[in-house]
């Protein structure tokens, strides 16, 4: 605290971040990264990539990966705005969209993220108890509401809505905007990209963070109705005009081009998420089923917090969230099929199973 903060920080509380630990040897479950490398096309570029370019700033627009976007979803370029990751994104929309008379709706146990852009923007929110088998019900968000955000697949409970029940809310909702934050959708859930096309009031965002194996280069983005990516770009525009760098907009645009490689690792993914699904039942497991590269998890006996910290002796990090109703789960990210057999060895071997 300094007395030179605004008054408006003094009461954040910011997002707490996963563990990036520097040091090497641990097998790393905590934050959903994917565990392959990113497409070859992305590293080619990124390699011959000519540095001399960096004097220049880079494209405000970033009409290539805009376009490149574009024809990958099938959508038309205007529908398209590119971010910082979707993070940014997200702080852009609630920026653009959310400041509403009426509150927020959002799911109580989702992406954390959401309500401290909520408090940033003293946006009124109120937060919709998941059902008893940690679903959404989108007949809770039937009432007067500003907005409505949720993560589909959701976050860190890995279930996801089908599209048909995001339709119906649409036909419902139509005062307000919905948000559909699919960053785990190329996991196993259907994508809302198709509903832009015949509605207004949906916004889809993604990442290349997780299925596109690059987090580090920071690549997120949103679809929707042209006039809702117009008033993004007014948000944007008046904070940063070069939120992408050159390397961010080379490499994320050519790691569109190799699909199989995309199929590919996607599907690795999947398959050590349903083996890694099984063996953790036979160690007394109950795991949710899984739409993403991670799986929620709780023991039949043994505590969330007391396995995580277990795991972490053994070099294994994987994510615990102290919230009540949720702090004896454990979220484990999908890493290679190697990591998932050392995490399986490793608690077999917990001296309690
Ligand atoms: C990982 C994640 C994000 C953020 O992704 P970035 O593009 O890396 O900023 C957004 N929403 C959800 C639900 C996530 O899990």
């Amino acid at each position: 605290m300094s007395k030179y903060w605004s008054d408006a920080i003094k009461d954040l509380t910011p997002y707490t971040p996963g563990e990036q630990p520097k040091v090497d040897n641990l097998i790393k479950l905590n934050t959903n990264e994917n565990p392959y490398p990113p497409a070859p096309a992305a590293i080619e570029a990124l390699n011959s990539f000519d540095k001399d370019r960096l004097r220049l700033y880079s494209d405000p627009d970033c009409s290539a990966l805009k376009e490149g976007l574009a024809a990958y979803h099938g959508v038309e370029r205007h529908s398209v705005f590119v971010g910082n990751g979707s993070d940014e994104v997200l702080a852009l929309a609630f920026m653009a969209f959310f400041r509403q008379p009426q509150p927020l709706l959002l799911p109580e146990t989702t992406y954390s993220f959401y309500d401290v852009y909520c408090h940033l923007y003293d946006i009124k929110y109120q937060q919709i108890p998941l059902t008893a088998e940690f679903g959404i019900d989108l007949a809770d968000y039937d009432r007067p509401n500003g907005g409505i955000i949720f993560a589909n697949p959701n976050a860190p409970t890995g279930r996801a809505l089908p599209l048909s029940e995001i339709e119906a809310l649409l036909q419902r909702n139509t005062e307000s905007l919905v948000i559909v934050d699919e960053a785990y959708v190329d996991f196993g859930a259907d994508s809302a990209i198709d509903l832009t096309h015949r509605y207004d009031n949906v916004l889809v965002i993604q990442t290349f963070s997780k299925s596109r194996s690059l987090a580090g280069l920071r690549v997120g983005y949103a679809i929707g109705h042209k006039d809702l990516i117009d008033g993004l770009e007014r948000v944007k525009n008046s904070f940063n005009s070069y939120p992408l760098d050159m390397l961010a907009i080379a490499g994320a645009t050519a790691s569109l081009q190799d699909e199989d490689y995309f199929q590919q690792t996607n599907q690795k993914i999947i398959d050590s998420r349903e083996w890694t699904a099984q063996q953790l039942v036979q160690l007394g497991f109950d795991s949710l089923p899984s739409c993403t590269n991670f799986l929620f998890t709780q023991h039949k006996f043994l505590e969330g917090a007391e396995l995580m910290g277990y795991l972490r002796g053994n070099n294994i990090l994987v994510r615990h969230f102290s919230k009540p109703g949720i702090d004896n789960y454990l979220r484990i990210t999908i890493g290679t099929q190697q990591e998932m057999e050392a995490l399986v060895e490793t608690l077999r071997n917990h001296p309690d199973l």
